[in-house]
C-alpha cells in the first residue's frame, strides 16, 4: 500500500517497542496456516475447464500443483465451494453473499470472516458490518448456529445431507483499499471484507458468480484481474487466498484503456466520480501513457511475473476523506481524492508506481509472515521497512527512469524523506524493525487512546527508503558501480520466489531479514552486518551525508530566510488559539513545562486567535523569554519560554563541486535514465 500523501503520519504512529533496538521481540509466525487443520484428502489434480479458463493465469496451475503437495495429510475431504456476490439494492449499501459448500463431511464447519485484510496491517473486524446469517442443509433445512467468537459463525452441519447453504449480508459503504463500497454508481469490492472463508479449506478451490443489480439502465460489468471478458461473471480461483487477492469494481460507468508489454496485456480502468467533462477520455489516455512508462520501466528491471493479465483499478474520487492504494498479485486498487485532473493523474502516477512495484517486493518476493495469512489475528513482521520503504524508494527510482520525475524532481522527493526523518525524535528510540513489526499500532488503526505516537515512532515508509537509498549507493560504492541494489532484488527474487513451494499459498517461501542480510553480501561481495546493526536493527543515525558524497551528491539543510524562532512544538490551530498536539523533547516547551493539549491563547499580551504563532514570534530574537498564557483544564496559567533557534527546514540535495571523477561517474550510473 502507500501511505496517503494527505495523511500526517505523525498522528497515525506507533509507540515503542519494549526494546528499543527491535530485539527479543516474538517476531515472524512459524506457522503460516493456523487455522487449517491438517487434512487428508486424494491428490489433486489440476481440473481442465479451470486451466482452460485460466490458462493465461499460470501461476495458479503452478499453485494448484502446489496444493497437492501441501495438503496430501488432511483430515478433512475437499469441498467445492461456490460463492454467490448479489447487487440487489445499491440505495441501501448492503450486498447479498451466499456460500454454497458442497462434498461436505464433518459435524461442523466454522464460516470465518477476516478481521483484516493483507496490505493493510490493521484489525478492522469486518464482521461488525454482517447481518442477517442463516444456514441450511441440502433439503432446505435450517442448520443450528451459534458465534464462538465475533468473526466466527459455527455451523452444525451433521446433519445437513453434506451441502450447506450459508446467506448473509454486508453493509458497505467505504472506498478504500480495505473496505467495499456498494451504491448507485459501482460497487467497489475488497474481497476480504465481505467473503467468509471455511475454516479448515482455505487451500480449496472456489468458484465465484457476481450477480449484477438486475434493473440497471446500463450493465454492470466487472473488472478485476480476474477478469478475461467483458460478459464474464463467473470466476474461478484455485484457493481462497486468491479469491481475495482479487479486488473488483462492477460498474456501468468506467473508462477502459489497455496496452502491451513483454507480451503481458495491461487494462486501466477509471472511474470517477467528479462532474463528468469532455476532457475525461484525454486525461484517462494521458493516465495510461503514464502507466506504460511505470510499467515498462519496472519490467525492465525484474523478471517478467508470472501473469498474463494486470489491471489498474483507479478511482477519482473528491468527496472522501482520504486516498489509498492497495496492492494485489496481479492488480491494483488505486484511489486519488481528487477530481480526474492533470493533478489527479500526476498523483496517481505516482501511487501506481509504488503499488506495481510491489507485485514483486511483498506480493511474490514476500516477509516470511505475509502468505498464507491468519486473517484472524495480527501477523507481524520485522521487514516492512523493506517490503514497503524500498517499494516507495523504488517507486522514486523508476519515476525518474521512465522520465516522469526530472532528476531534480527524484533529489527533491529524497530530501523530503531526509527532512521528515530528522524532524522526527522517534528516530532515536525506534528502529527499522521494531517500526515495521508495530505497523499493528498505526497503519490506519482506530485510535481509542491518546498516544505518544508523534515522539516516540518513525515510518517504516519513510525510514525505509532511506534504507533503500543508502543500500544502493553503498552497494554500489562497495562494487565501483558494478552492483546495484537492483541486483539484490533481482537475486532475492530468483532465490526465494522462484524457489521450492513451502506452502501452498504461493512458488517459493518467504524471507526473514537474514535473507536480506544473505542477498547484500553475496551480490555486494562485502559484509552488511555492520549496516544492519546500526541503521536496521538500531538507531544509529542513517550516514546520509556520507552516502551523498560517495556519489558526488551534497545534502544542504538551511532555514527559511527571517524565520521565526521556534517553540518545539506540534501544534492545530483552532478558533480559541493554538492547542499543542506534541511537545518535542528537550525544546523550548518542553524545557518551560508546557504540555500536550495546552491551549496557548497569547503570547506576550498579543492574541494567538487573530494572527498565526509564526508571525507572532517573529519579533522576537532566539533566546528570547516570552510569556504565554494557556489554558489547561479550564484553569489560566502564565507560562515564561526562552525560544529556540529556527527550525532548519529546507532540505536540498545538490551536486558537490568537489565530487571526483570517480564519484561522478557513480552518481551517472545511478540516475542513468532508461
Ligand atoms: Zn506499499
Ligand atoms: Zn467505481
Amino acid at each position: 500500500m502507500t501511505l496517503n500523501p494527505g495523511m500526517s503520519f505523525a498522528i497515525n504512529r506507533c509507540v515503542r517497542s519494549t526494546s528499543p533496538e527491535g530485539k527479543g521481540l516474538a517476531i515472524g509466525n512459524p506457522n503460516p496456516e493456523p487455522n487449517s487443520t491438517l487434512r487428508r484428502r486424494p491428490p489433486l489434480t489440476c481440473p481442465s475447464a479451470l486451466c482452460l479458463l485460466l490458462s493465461s493465469f499460470c501461476y495458479w496451475c503452478l499453485a494448484a500443483s502446489v496444493v497437492q503437495a501441501f495438503t496430501a495429510a488432511d483430515a478433512f475431504a475437499e469441498a467445492q465451494i461456490t460463492y454467490h456476490l448479489r447487487l440487489a439494492r445499491p440505495s441501501t449499501h448492503i450486498l447479498e453473499v451466499e456460500i454454497d459448500a458442497g462434498k461436505v463431511d464433518q459435524p461442523s464447519l466454522d464460516f470465518v470472516l477476516p478481521a483484516w485484510a493483507p496490505g493493510r496491517y490493521a484489525i478492522y473486524d469486518f464482521a461488525k458490518n454482517v447481518q442477517e446469517f442463516n444456514a441450511h442443509g441440502a433439503q432446505g433445512e435450517a442448520l443450528p448456529w451459534s458465534q464462538p467468537d465475533k468473526d466466527t459463525w459455527h455451523v452444525e452441519t451433521l446433519a445437513a445431507g453434506g451441502e450447506v447453504r450459508v446467506r448473509y449480508r454486508v453493509y458497505a459503504n467505504d472506498l478504500t483499499g480495505s473496505f467495499s463500497q456498494f451504491d448507485s454508481t459501482h460497487a467497489s469490492i475488497t474481497p476480504a471484507s465481505i467473503y467468509m472463508y471455511l475454516a479448515g479449506h482455505k487451500p480449496d478451490p472456489v468458484t465465484l458468480v457476481v450477480e449484477p443489480p438486475p434493473d440497471a439502465e446500463h450493465p454492470w460489468q466487472v473488472f478485476s484481474g480476474f477478469t478475461l471478458a467483458a460478459d464474464q461473471y463467473t470466476f474461478q480461483a484455485p484457493n481462497y487466498d486468491r479469491m481475495v487477492d482479487m479486488p473488483m469494481e462492477v460498474s456501468s460507468e468506467c473508462l477502459i484503456r489497455q496496452f502491451e508489454d513483454h507480451g503481458k496485456t495491461f487494462r486501466v480502468v477509471v472511474h470517477s466520480f467528479g462532474q463528468p467533462n469532455k476532457n475525461e477520455p484525454q486525461l484517462a489516455t494521458k493516465l495510461t501513457e503514464g502507466l506504460q512508462k511505470i510499467v515498462a520501466s519496472e519490467m525492465a528491471m525484474m523478471p517478467a511475473p508470472d501473469f498474463d493479465h494486470y489491471t489498474f483499478l483507479v478511482h477519482f474520487a473528491p468527496d472522501i476523506a482520504a486516498g489509498d492504494g492497495m496492492e494485489h498479485l496481479n492488480s491494483t486498487e488505486i484511489i486519488i481524492r481528487s477530481e480526474l485532473s492533470d493533478d489527479g493523474v500526476r498523483e496517481a502516477l505516482e501511487t501506481a508506481a509504488h503499488e506495481f512495484f510491489h507485485l514483486w517486493n511483498v506480493k511474490r518476493l514476500r516477509p516470511a509472515a505475509l502468505g498464507p495469512f491468519d486473517y484472524t489475528r495480527e501477523d507481524y513482521s520485522p521487514s516492512l521497512w523493506f517490503a514497503e520503504g524500498l517499494t516507495s524508494y523504488y517507486s522514486y527510482v523508476h519515476l525518474l527512469r521512465c522520465g516522469i520525475w526530472s532528476r531534480q524532481d527524484f533529489l527533491d522527493r529524497l530530501a523530503g524523506e531526509v527532512r521528515d526523518l530528522e524532524n522526527d525524535p522517534g528516530r532515536a528510540l525506534m528502529s527499522a524493525e521494531s517500526s515495521s513489526f508495530h505497523a499493528w499500532f498505526y497503519d490506519r488503526s482506530p485510535q481509542m487512546q491518546e498516544t505518544n505516537f508523534a515522539n516516540a515512532t518513525i515510518s517504516y515508509y519513510n525510514k525505509g527508503a532511506l534504507l533503500g537509498l543508502l543500500l544502493d549507493l553503498e552497494v554500489r560504492s562497495r562494487t565501483n558501480g558494478q552492483k546495484s541494489l537492483d541486483d539484490v532484488m533481482r537475486w532475492m527474487y530468483q532465490k526465494l520466489y522462484a524457489g521450492p513451494a513451502a506452502t501452498y499459498y504461493l512458488p517459493g517461501r518467504g524471507y526473514e531479514e537474514k535473507d536480506v542480510l544473505l542477498a547484500l553480501n553475496t551480490v555486494s561481495g562485502s559484509d552488511f552486518s555492520e549496516f544492519f546493526a546500526h541503521y536496521i536493527e538500531g538507531t544509529a543515525e542513517l550516514p546520509i551525508a556520507e552516502e551523498l558524497a560517495k556519489v558526488g551528491l551534497k545534502l544542504n539543510v538551511t532555514g527559511e530566510a527571517g524565520a521565526a524562532p521556534s517553540v518545539s512544538i506540534l501544534y492545530q490551530q483552532t478558533d480559541t488559539g493554538i492547542r499543542i498536539t506534541a511537545v518535542r523533547p528537550g525544546g523550548a516547551a518542553d524545557r518551560a513545562g508546557l504540555s500536550r493539549d495546552d491551549l496557548l491563547t497569547e503570547v506576550d499580551t498579543l492574541s494567538l486567535v487573530t494572527e498565526q504563532l509564526g508571525t507572532r514570534l517573529k519579533m522576537y530574537p532566539a533566546g528570547a523569554e516570552v510569556p504565554f498564557t494557556v489554558e489547561r483544564h479550564a484553569r489560566q496559567l502564565r507560562i515564561t519560554v526562552k525560544l529556540d533557534p529556527p527550525v532548519a527546514d529546507r532540505y536540498a540535495i545538490a551536486e558537490a563541486p568537489s565530487a571526483t571523477p570517480a564519484q561522478a561517474s557513480l552518481r551517472e550510473g545511478w540516475l542513468a535514465k532508461n
